[in-house]
Order: structure tokens, then sequence, then C-alpha cells
């Protein structure tokens, strides 16, 4: 409602300048044939005359109508070079931010929506050098200024920084045209003010500051080189340190495409993901799947089902599976592929130089890039007394062979949820504790909520808001403090298993020695291009984030490996468009692009329609029949700006939402898609259906009925 007031307030003060012709006043011709009576009223009414003339002033370029030149010229005239000046530059500078801001409140969130994506990274660059494009936009006057206050106020640009660099930014062209204003009866035409020199003064000194900022950034980059003595020659094109997805991903392609590359791994090829991550908590989880399966037998029509099961065994099943995946990713592999592999501990000695203890003794290895691949870490928070009780982690939980009697798992995101439910599918007694108010908080309330039931059906004790504040042995019995609503409570335990993040590798292999820049979140920090603060180092995967899944490792790898090859050709920005992932609790929870939240948070206007997987033909059939489908739509239209799944191979499902969004594919068209009957995948075109019957043009619709009423007779 305000909006559509101040719109129509809007339209009318302009429609009225230009109906009752108001622009006539504002004319080189008009100002000098007024000058002697305009004069004469400022002798008489000084203050009152400055009033009225800022107020005009400020109307003006807050409207964004023509005549502000005339206006300035009026201000040398009237107050003279230096009053003029201060009079001029402030009503000008308030006039321009009030259009910034009328643009801002009126257009942004409409802009957002729906260039949200491309609009972010302009929003990136203006938090940056959102000054400097300023200041460069006011001083060379090619630039309409009404334009760049209308634009800039649709950017995330802060208020005050649009003030102040606008006000000095203008500053120069203001004197200029205030200086002319008091030769008023000299000037015949306004293009006598800028002569084709001053012009190009003026295009010089605007491009000055972002020039020097290029100049400062790439003698940053020189700067950094200048302790260090770059060899001659090398003996790699590239060297990577870690063979996790990130490493072995780089190092395929570089070995793809002929470089010479070396790979380094001081513990086991695969890293994480292969060792103690993606491939053994899925290989639990299938295994504790079919337990869940046994205890639902009814479900299926079997009136008795038992299991006889050990521990152990389904443990050496998990080893089992690491074993059978383990070749992807083994030396023998690679070295076919052609990389070098060297089994030892990484350490960058320069730039250019990486040291390797291997077995054999210590090597130092020559290279013209390297990419750092070094993964992540649990985070083990420093909580009194947790030493003491020998918490287990993703590192160490796979060496178990007997199963915790009461476990306690620390943390309700990803990791600590997949595992959480397998233990207790296991049969141990598991109580999750999460300080916040619902696991999986990155995800919607409705998405944690269904977890949670399940999770709570399947008996896992849920602790939300409890945070872990100590841990004791009483008696010879484990025990956590956590606090609850203000209250101490404790919480026994047989095993604890932390699960509450995991932290960059970036101590102890050169980070600190070469000064290699971190991130807030103490991730090394990387440009779009992967590049490190050296622009021969590059990072990807967890030590560089901002995302954690093998993934997004694998899909940074291939920015890292390509620019640190041939950067000095093209460059490649990475691709942060479309990330899916999912979490595979059961009920699987998958997602791509924004979920409710996040488009709340980031103010992005969204449609949300949703399918009941409950409804599903297939899902009936496997006793599956429970979670849904949560399209998120830009209003009014079916391009897709997010999807939730919740619900059996959610993962799997989300495939075809991940490549709509990629290649611009709307709801329409999944809608026009064949979908196998009975699938799952089916459940992605009815919520396209959902979308559809919600946007059936009704009057359309009213006259068709007519209209078959008539056929009729
Ligand atoms: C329990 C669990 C479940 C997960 N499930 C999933 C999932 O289902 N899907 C998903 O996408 N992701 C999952 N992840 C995340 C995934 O495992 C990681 O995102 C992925 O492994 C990151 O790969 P990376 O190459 O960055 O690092 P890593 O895989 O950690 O590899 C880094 C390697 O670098 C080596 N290294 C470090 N420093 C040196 C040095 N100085 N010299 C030589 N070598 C060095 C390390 O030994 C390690 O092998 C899971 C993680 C965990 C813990």
């Amino acid at each position: 409602m305000p909006k559509i007031l101040l719109i129509v307030v809007i339209t009318t003060l302009i429609a009225a300048f230009f109906i009752f012709d108001f622009h006539q006043y504002l004319s080189l011709e008009a100002l000098k044939s007024q000058q002697a009576a305009i004069e004469s009223y400022r002798r008489e009414h000084l203050l009152l005359s400055i009033g009225l003339y800022v107020l005009v002033y400020v109307a003006v370029t807050g409207l964004s109508l023509p005549g502000a030149t005339i206006l300035t010229l009026a201000g040398g005239a009237l107050y003279g070079l230096l009053w003029g000046t201060v009079i001029v530059s402030f009503a000008s500078t308030i006039g321009a931010t009030l259009a910034f801001l009328g643009a801002r409140f009126l257009f942004r969130d409409t802009v957002n929506s729906r260039f949200g994506k491309r609009l972010k990274a302009i929003n990136e660059g203006i938090e940056r050098d959102g000054a400097f494009y300023l200041f460069t936009l006011r001083l060379v006057p090619v630039f309409p200024f009404f334009m760049i206050n209308l634009t800039m106020g649709l950017t995330a640009l802060k208020v005050w920084t649009f003030f102040w660099v606008s006000q000095l930014g203008m500053l120069v062209g203001t004197i200029i045209y205030v200086n002319a204003g008091t030769q008023l009866a000299n000037i015949n035409s306004l293009s006598d003010i800028l002569s084709p020199t001053l012009l190009g003064s003026f295009v010089l000194l605007g491009v000055f500051p972002l020039l020097a900022k290029k100049i400062i950034e790439t003698m940053k980059k020189v700067q950094v080189y200048k302790q260090w003595n770059k060899p001659k020659q090398f003996d790699n094109n590239l060297i990577v340190i870690g063979a996790g997805s990130g490493g072995l991903v780089t190092s395929y392609i570089a070995a793809a495409v002929k470089a010479k590359v070396t790979l380094i791994e001081k513990h086991k090829m695969g890293g994480d993901c292969l060792n103690t991550g993606c491939v053994p908590s899925k290989a639990l989880i299938r295994s504790a799947k079919y337990l869940s399966h046994i205890k639902r037998s009814k479900e299926f029509g079997i009136k008795k089902a038992s299991v006889e099961f050990d521990f152990a065994e389904v443990m050496d099943r998990v080893q089992n599976v690491i074993k059978k995946v383990e070749p992807h990713d083994s030396i023998e592999r690679y070295t076919e592929l052609g990389v070098d592999i060297v089994e030892g501990d990484a350490k960058i000695i320069s730039p250019w130089e990486v040291q390797v203890k291997t077995a054999e003794g210590v090597k130092t290895l020559t290279t013209q890039s390297i990419v750092i691949a070094a993964g992540a870490r649990p985070f083990v928070p420093p909580i009194p007394g947790l030493d003491q009780v020998k918490p287990l982690t993703s590192d160490n939980v796979w060496n178990l062979r007997e199963l915790p009697k009461r476990l306690l798992v620390l943390g309700g995101g990803p990791i600590g949820c997949e595992l959480t439910q397998s233990f207790a599918r296991l049969g141990s007694q598991v109580t999750q504790v999460e300080m916040l108010p619902r696991i999986m908080i990155r995800e919607d309330p409705d998405v944690s909520a269904a977890v949670m039931a399940k999770f709570k059906e399947e008996g896992v004790d849920i602790r939300v808001e409890h945070t872990a504040k100590e841990f004791v042995i009483e008696n010879g019995e484990k025990i956590m403090i956590a606090e609850y609503e203000g209250q101490l409570v404790k919480i026994p335990f047989d095993e604890v298993l932390v699960a509450i993040g995991r932290a960059a590798n970036v101590n102890g292999y050169g980070v600190e020695e070469l000064g290699i820049t971190l991130s807030s979140r103490k991730t090394i920090e990387t440009n779009v291009f992967q590049e490190t603060n050296y622009p021969n180092i590059y990072a990807c995967g967890d030590v560089a984030g901002p995302y954690q899944f093998t993934h997004t490792a694998a899909h940074q790898a291939w920015y890292a490996a390509a620019n640190a090859l041939f950067g000095q050709f093209k460059r490649f920005k990475t691709d942060y468009s479309v990330i899916p992932w999912s979490t595979f609790t059961d009920p699987e929870v998958a997602r791509v692009g924004l979920n409710e939240q996040e488009a709340k948070e980031q103010k992005i206007p969204y449609e949300v329609v949703s399918y009941g997987i409950d409804d599903l033909d297939r899902a009936i059939a496997d006793s599956e029949a429970h979670g849904f489908v949560k399209v998120l739509t830009r209003p009014g239209k079916d391009k897709i700006l997010g999807v939730t799944i919740v619900g059996d191979h959610a993962g799997d499902l989300i495939a075809e939402f991940v490549l709509a969004m990629k290649h611009g594919i709307g709801l329409n068209k999944i809608l026009g898609t064949i979908h196998i009957y009975p699938t799952m995948a089916e459940a992605n075109k009815y919520v396209a259906g959902v979308w559809k019957r919600k946007h059936a043009p009704q009057g359309v619709l009213k006259w068709l009925g007519k209209y078959h009423a008539w056929r009729r007779g």
C-alpha cells in the first residue's frame, strides 16, 4: 500500500511538471531573463530564498526531473562561488539520495526476485568496490546523474556510502558549474561550460581511482612473491595437496590435459569421503535401513520377521564397502591416468616448492602452480571434561565393534542426524542434543519437523535447545551436563559422538609461513577463480568451503585445475548458481536452491507449491507414503527458485530439478515431460501439476464451461 501511494505521488508530481510546463523555467534563457528579479528577491529574503532554492533543487533531483544543471548555474549566480557550491553540493546530494532511496523502496524487491542470482554477483562487487564505482560514475559526466541514483538504489550499496561518495564525486563538477553561474551573462549555451579538454580531464579523474585500485591489486600480487626466489625450471605444472574428492578431481583433470601433475597424500587415497565420510556412512545407513524394514515387516504383510545380527559384522561390512570403492581412488588407477602419486606429508615451502616427507626421506618438488585440497576434520569443541570421556567423531566412529548401549550424539546437522538414526536403528539408545530450537536448522521448519517426528517414532530422545556445558564421570558413569531453559540437565551416556561441524585443515603445511589468507570461517580464502592471495596457489573442497560436500569439492576442483593450468589465457569463475545436497536420513532430505526461510531472509518474493508424497501411487505401493516436494517459484512465473524434497530417495529425485534449474527449465516443461508410472519421480511432475492448477486462467475456464454447456444444447 505505501508503495502504491508513493508511486501515485511521484507520478502526479512528474506529470504536473510536464503538463504545466515547469520545464520552461529551467532553461538558460529563462534564467537569464529572470536573473534580475530573482536577485532582487534574494537580496530582500536571503534565508527564505536559500530555503526555496534547496527545496526546488531537492525536488528536481529527487524526482529525477531535468533541470539540475540550470539550477546549479542559478546557485552560482545567486550565492557566489563559495556559498553556491556549499548549497548546491548538499541540495544535489540530498536530492540524489532521495531518488536512490525511492528506487530502492519501490523496485529493489522486484528486481531482486527477477535477477536475484545475477544481482548477487553485482552486489558482492558493490560491497567490495561500490564506493570506487560510484565515485567514477559521478566524475565521468557521460553517465546521467539521475540514472546513477536510480540504478545504485537497486544494489546493496549502503545509503551513507552513497551519500558521501556522491557528495565528494560531484564536488568538482558542482564547482565548475557554480563558477560558470557566477558569470551567467557570458554563457550562451550549456556546452560553453564543458570544453572537450575539461571533459577529458573528468574522465581521467573518474577512471583514476579504479585504475589506482587495479594497480594496488597488481602490486599486492607482486608483493607476495617478493621474498621468494622463483626457480628457473619446474618439475611439475601442478602439485596437488590431498587426495580426497577435491584433489583427485584436480589431478585427474590436469593429467587429462597432459600436464605434469603430482598428487601428494599423507594418509589414505580417497580422503574423508571414501574412508570416514560419505561411503562408510551410506553403508551403515543401508544396514540400519534393512533392520528398520524388518521392524516394519507387518506393514509389508509379513506377520513376523526377526533378525539376528552382530554389530561388529555390520561395521566389517562398512569396511568391505570401502574396500570395494577403493579402486576408484587408488594409486594404481591414478598412476594409470598419468598422475604421479607421492605418499607423504606435504609442506609448501615457497610459492613454487613443496617439500614432502615420505617413508624414504624428504624431497622437494618444484611446480608452476599448487592446488591445496587438504580437506577438513571434525571440530571438537573445548567443553570442560570432554577429553576425559574420549569422544567419538566421524573420524574414529568406524573403529567401533561394540554397539554403544547409550549413545549421546552432539549436533543436529546432517552428519549428526545420519549417525543418530543409524545407531538408533542398530539398537543404541540414542540421545541427540542440539542447542538450536530444531535439528537440521538450515532446512525449513516443516522439514525438521518431519525428520524429528520419524526420529521420535524410532525411539530417539531429541533434546533441542540444550547446550553442552560440561562432561563428568560420576561413580564410573559418563554424564553430560547441559543447559536447558536456564537449568542444568544431566544426561548419562556410554559413548558420545561429537558432530557439531568441521574445521578446515589450515595448519602445519606452510599456509601460515607463506601468509596465505584465511577467511572469517578459518578456511583458505579464495576468489571466484579458486585462487588464494598467491595467484599461482589455488584451493578447493572443504579446506576452501563454503560448501562441504564431495560434489562441490569436485566442482571447485575443475575450476582450480583449469585456472591453475590455463589462467594466463582464460580464467573461469566458479559457478555456484545451482548447488544441490542431500541428507541421507529416513526420510531423506534433498534440496537445491532456495528454501522458504532463505527466501524470506534474502527478501526474495516467492510462491510456494507443495505435493504430498503420501498421495503418490508408488510411494503407497512401497509403504513409503510420506514426505513432500516443495517448490518455490518466482511469483506468477514457473521459474524454479528452489526445491526441497522430503521422502524416500529424495536425493535421487532432486536431480530433475537440479537439471531444470541449471538450464532454466520451468515447471511447465516438467509437467509436459513423460514420467514413468509408477515411480517416485512422478512426484516431480505432480508438484508441477499443483503449480499449473494454481495458475489456471480462471476467466478462460469459466467461458470454456459456458461454451461446452452451449454445445450440449
Ligand atoms: C560422516 C560424513 C558423511 C558425509 N557424507 C557426505 C555425503 O553423503 N555427501 C557429500 O557430498 N559429502 C559428504 N560428506 C562430506 C565429504 O566427505 C567432504 O566434503 C569431502 O570429503 C571433501 O573432500 P576434500 O577433497 O575437500 O577433502 P578430504 O576428503 O578431507 O581430503 C583431504 C585429504 O588431504 C590430505 N592432506 C591434508 N593435509 C595434507 C598434507 N599436508 N599432505 C598431504 N596430504 C594432506 C588428507 O589426508 C585427506 O586425505 C560427509 C562427511 C562426513 C564426515
